[in-house]
């Protein structure tokens, strides 16, 4: 559609938009979300692979149009002649049935049950866990959020679980649904960092080890200098603060919750609730080995990523999270 046509269209449906009850807008609403779950997949792809256009095997710049694979564009390339298609080395490559990732992702993005989001999209388990974690993985452990205004920090620590192990290593019994263990006892923990802004950036890494040096290595880069840094009294933030310019607001346990009305880490701790209860709860446990694609699916969710988002990170698109 030509863009003045579009204007023109745009008033006519804003006007009535205007006339409509409460209800007849949802029907219009849900008519569009009809609409979206008709997106060819690869005309959602394919601007991102044309914006690199280059051979994924080799790099190169030189390649051509090879026919068609199951109606899917293949191409040959010039200087490798390998042939591939606009998915090839991504998550993405060589899952089938890819008339349903829409409806896929949507499930993503109301965070249902492998159970549930099979049933929806009529795929066996084993099929819905596998796409659950090829949608996640080219978004796990990527934290390259830049935080800034008043930024939020806190740690927290999940149960090492090897849930899914038939085999156990270390002789370890298996632990039941990955609870919560005391935050005292460090063993058979893993500490996770979680740092938000006010404008709801996130950053969520897994941290080796809970020590000051490794809670600088993954957070000072992140942090935009002459920030406001919220934390609680551990002296790891305080030297980061320094570092970064940044004005320290120390919220120690028990003795201050709120500075000057604005200044806490009551948001922070709120996300970790959430994705504490949340991991430990529907999913009743996850596997430590998938622990950096449940905290990229929890950033999509927080920043509420609709299916075709949650399918264009999964395809790869650098993310941000927040606003
Ligand atoms: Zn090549």
């Amino acid at each position: 559609m030509k863009a003045k046509l579009f204007v023109s269209k745009l008033n006519q449906i804003t006007k009535a938009l205007i006339f409509m009850t409460p209800a007849q807008r949802e029907v219009v609403h849900q008519s569009i979300q009809a609409l979206d779950t008709e997106i060819p997949i690869d005309e959602l792809f394919q601007p991102l692979f044309d914006s690199k256009s280059q051979c994924p095997h080799c790099d190169s710049s030189q390649f051509k149009k090879w026919g068609k694979a199951g109606g899917v564009q293949r191409y040959r390339c010039n200087s490798c002649s390998k042939t591939f298609n606009n998915k090839t080395n991504t998550p993405l490559a060589r899952l089938h049935k890819s008339c349903i990732w829409v409806e896929y992702a949507h499930c993503m993005a109301l965070r249902l049950t492998l159970r549930q989001a099979a049933r929806v999209c009529g795929i066996n388990l084993k099929t819905a866990f596998l796409w659950r974690h090829r949608f996640l993985q080219a978004q796990a452990g990527k934290n390259d959020d830049k935080l800034s205004g008043i930024i939020e920090v806190d740690e927290f620590f999940l149960a090492y679980s090897e849930k899914g192990n038939k085999t156990l290593g270390s002789g370890q019994k298996a632990r039941k649904r990955g609870g919560d263990i005391d935050k005292r006892t460090k063993e058979g923990q893993v500490a996770v960092l979680l740092s938000i802004d006010r404008s709801k950036h996130m950053i969520a890494p897994i941290l080796s080890a809970d020590t000051s040096s490794e809670i600088s290595i993954n957070l000072t880069e992140n942090i935009e200098e002459n920030s406001v840094l919220c934390s609680d009294g551990a002296w790891a933030y305080v030297k980061i603060a320094k570092l970064k310019h940044c004005d320290h607001k120390r919220l120690i346990n028990g003795k201050i919750r709120v500075m000057d009305n604005i200044y806490h880490i009551q948001t922070v701790n709120g996300a970790i609730a959430n994705f504490k209860a949340w991991v430990n709860g529907s999913m009743k446990g996850v596997a430590t080995k998938y622990l950096s694609n449940y905290l990229a699916w929890f950033k999509e969710s927080s920043a509420k990523l609709n299916k075709r988002q949650i399918l264009l990170s999964a395809y790869g698109r650098q993310q941000y999270y927040g606003t």
